[in-house]
């Protein structure tokens, strides 16, 4: 997997799903109708697969070696958890043993954070044990969005004799979230949260209500983990498109020109959740748009 720095930071990235994952019409809202084609040269094969015209999409893990702390940003969609979604439903996947490969194991893992709450980015919190679901990560603390955390409580507590829906809210609350605070091991922040002269956390809401994002500086480079302000490129050609899971669309439009904004008209580096091959990238601006530039370059 390589890896690559931000200043003199280690940054990694641990793979739990990749490939031709959702089609783009069920996931998107607004691209134009012939969007493959129209921006084809840049976004086949690494975003878009040319035959099924399916997005290619990521589950991974971010690790950030800051000068103090092992921290893991978002941890996907995990193993043995029955799931409504067929890409995510009852996985088994080599996540523990692609950690070892950078050289880790769960015990090295000082802090955990979630972007956000949502089913592809808590999996990983937490791992099967004896029928039990335990923390996967037993020497961490796991950061979470204050607004984003009592936000999740209350759908997982909304289901019962009212019959209201909670989309299943109350199921990965119970086995991916809950466990966690149980334990103990819950930290609830809030937005300008810092963790170490590295890392701090800033409110990106918009496709959740509270998500929140990650700037890693060091050497007068700037990372920003941004969960998912994008989930394709070419909402960053497109930036009022927003996916069809983005909870409050108005906001997390918003939310995405700032993101993208600042990437461009400081060079930092954009590293969302779930992006194709390489998955991350820098940003200019073109066209009252953006182009997304992949990788470090
Ligand atoms: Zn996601």
């Amino acid at each position: 997997m390589g890896g690559f720095k931000i200043g003199g930071l280690q940054i990694d990235r641990v793979e739990e799903l990749y490939g031709a994952m959702f089609p783009m019409g069920s996931f998107f809202t607004g691209f134009p109708e012939d969007v493959v084609e129209r921006e084809a040269q840049w976004i086949v094969p690494n975003h878009v697969e040319p035959t099924s015209g399916m997005m290619i999409a990521s589950s991974h893990s971010w690790v950030v070696r800051t000068s103090h702390h092992t921290v893991l940003i978002d941890t996907g969609v995990g193993n043995d958890k029955s799931r409504p979604i067929p890409p995510f439903n009852e996985l088994q996947t080599p996540y523990i043993e692609r950690l070892a490969a950078i050289g880790l194991t769960p015990d090295d893992i000082d802090f955990v954070i979630c972007t956000h709450l949502h089913i592809d980015h808590i999996g990983w919190n937490t791992r099967l044990e004896n029928g039990r679901w335990v923390p996967t990560f037993p020497k961490a603390r796991y950061i979470f969005g204050r607004k984003e955390y009592e936000y999740s409580a209350a759908i997982a507590a909304s289901e019962g004799p009212t019959g209201k829906t909670n989309n299943g809210v109350d199921v990965y609350y119970k086995d991916s979230i809950l466990p966690i605070v149980e334990a103990g091991k819950a930290e609830l922040v809030d937005d300008g949260y810092t963790l170490d002269d590295n890392l701090s956390m800033e409110a990106a809401h918009g496709h959740s209500p509270g998500q929140m994002l990650i700037r890693v500086k060091d050497a007068g480079k700037t990372g920003i983990f941004c969960g998912d302000v994008i989930h394709s490129v070419l909402q960053v050609r497109y930036p009022d498109v927003n996916s069809n899971f983005c909870e409050d669309p108005v906001q997390a439009a918003a939310t995405r020109h700032r993101v993208l904004s600042e990437c461009a008209d400081h060079g930092h580096l954009l590293l969302p959740a779930h992006l194709g091959n390489p998955h991350f990238g820098r940003i200019s601006r073109a066209d009252n748009a953006f182009r997304f530039h992949p990788g470090q370059d």
